[in-house]
């Protein structure tokens, strides 16, 4: 098969002028592949830096509750900035500082990755430049805040509909002029090849280490594994640690949003709205309508609103490996609460996807089997949407309290 094609997905759609830096990531990436030192290096920074390994919990209160399957939950919750997107960035600026380059780039939407993507910047001392669609900026304030204070530089995209979509244009743009100096820090298993199979790489971590605590406390394999999937980063992450073995189901939870039978979800691998295509360097499954234009996406989860899947995932959907299902908003709040009063955990909206499949399965199941959630990150930067959707009265006086104590 062609490098960076996983069946008839990946590839690298990428303009003549990136040719040399691509040839230079692809080299880079390579040799650290190969070198045992360097993923040595990257488990000593995770240990020290991020929580790594995070724990396996049981969650006793949640089986016992469902009664069927014993519930495992992998807590990437517990990383740095709380969330899985610190494996992609930290191991990222490793590379970064091995090719000898000072400054790093990287779009965001929901803000996330960007927030991220600064204080690795930080941390290893790289000049930072976040592109963000101006609607996401005024929508985002609170991560706009972290990643100015992190000491990045946030760049408001005023192009198009000014959301995500036109910040990866602005990024690409930026990248063109300053590769020499500059990496493009991509924050999901997207985009054209190397990057898919490279940000797989390192957040393969999460697979390796549940596979082995599942072992250590349920004696045998997990029945099934859930992970709610955006672009696809932790989910291919935790699927990696099972893929050799055909007994262990993989289910990827898609942003189901109002129904995936309305035109307001950013479901691609369940329902109709999505088709093959090219675009933003990749083939894959994209949001889009007959014309090839990109339709719009609707997720109470940010971080789940995107028009295109890994092709990866793509691939493996085809194959029949993984099983896609989508959960609704509705259904994700519902999750939420029970996790959180069942186990004190508070997932991330996006997480609370994969939370609702294992909720809906694990009564059927049989006690002596076990299943994983992915719990890619912690529920706290949700407050404003979660508040917001249980309709809280004391919050919103709250809210309207504090702007006031700003007028006066
Ligand atoms: C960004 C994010 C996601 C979606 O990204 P993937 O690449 O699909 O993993 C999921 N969960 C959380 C908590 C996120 O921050």
């Amino acid at each position: 098969m062609k490098k960076g094609y996983f069946g008839q997905w990946g590839g690298a759609f990428i303009p003549e002028v990136l040719h040399a830096t691509f040839v230079e990531l692809n080299a880079e990436y390579e040799k650290a592949r190969q070198d045992p030192a360097f993923w040595q290096e990257y488990l000593d920074l995770m240990g020290n830096y991020s929580c790594r390994p995070t724990p396996l919990t049981f969650a006793e209160n949640l089986s016992d509750y469902l009664g069927g399957a014993r519930i495992y939950i992998k807590r990437e919750d517990l990383n740095h900035t709380g969330a899985h997107k610190a494996n992609n960035v930290m191991g990222q600026g490793l590379l970064v500082r091995r090719m000898g380059k000072k400054r790093v780039i990287a779009e965001t939407g929901a803000g996330q990755h960007g927030v991220a993507t600064a204080t690795m910047a930080a941390r290893f001392g790289f000049d930072c430049t976040i592109y963000m669609g101006e609607e996401d900026v005024v929508r985002q304030r609170p991560n706009v805040f972290w990643m100015e204070k992190l000491g990045a530089t946030v760049v408001p995209v005023t192009d198009g509909a000014r959301t995500l979509k036109d910040a990866i244009n602005e990024a690409f743009r930026d990248w063109v002029s300053s590769m020499d100096n500059t990496h493009y820090v991509l924050g999901t298993v997207c985009g054209p090849h190397p990057f898919p199979e490279m940000v797989a790489w390192f957040q393969s971590v999460i697979g390796i280490e549940a596979k082995k605590q599942i072992l250590a406390q349920h004696g045998k394999m997990p029945a099934r594994v859930y992970a709610c999937v955006g672009g696809g980063s932790n989910a291919m992450g935790i699927f990696q640690g099972f893929f050799a073995d055909d007994g262990v189901e993989l289910i990827g939870v898609e942003a189901g949003g109002k129904g995936i039978d309305t035109d307001q979800h950013a479901s691609r691998m369940c329902g109709d709205r999505a088709a093959p295509g090219v675009a933003q360097g990749y083939k894959t499954m994209f949001l889009q309508n007959d014309d090839g234009q990109m339709l719009d996406t609707h997720s109470i989860a940010a971080g789940l609103d995107y028009v295109g899947i890994s092709p990866i995932l793509s691939d493996l959907g085809e194959q029949g490996r993984v099983r896609f299902e989508a959960a609704t908003d509705t259904e994700v709040l519902e999750a939420l609460s029970l996790t959180m009063k069942k186990e004190g955990i508070i997932p991330a909206l996006e997480s609370a996807h994969a939370f609702v499949q294992a909720i809906k399965e694990a009564p059927d199941m049989g006690r002596d089997e076990a299943v994983i959630i992915n719990m890619s990150g912690r529920g706290d930067k949700d407050i404003f949407t979660i508040a917001h959707a249980f309709d809280d009265p004391s919050w919103k006086e709250f809210i309207i309290d504090r702007a006031d104590s700003y007028r006066k």
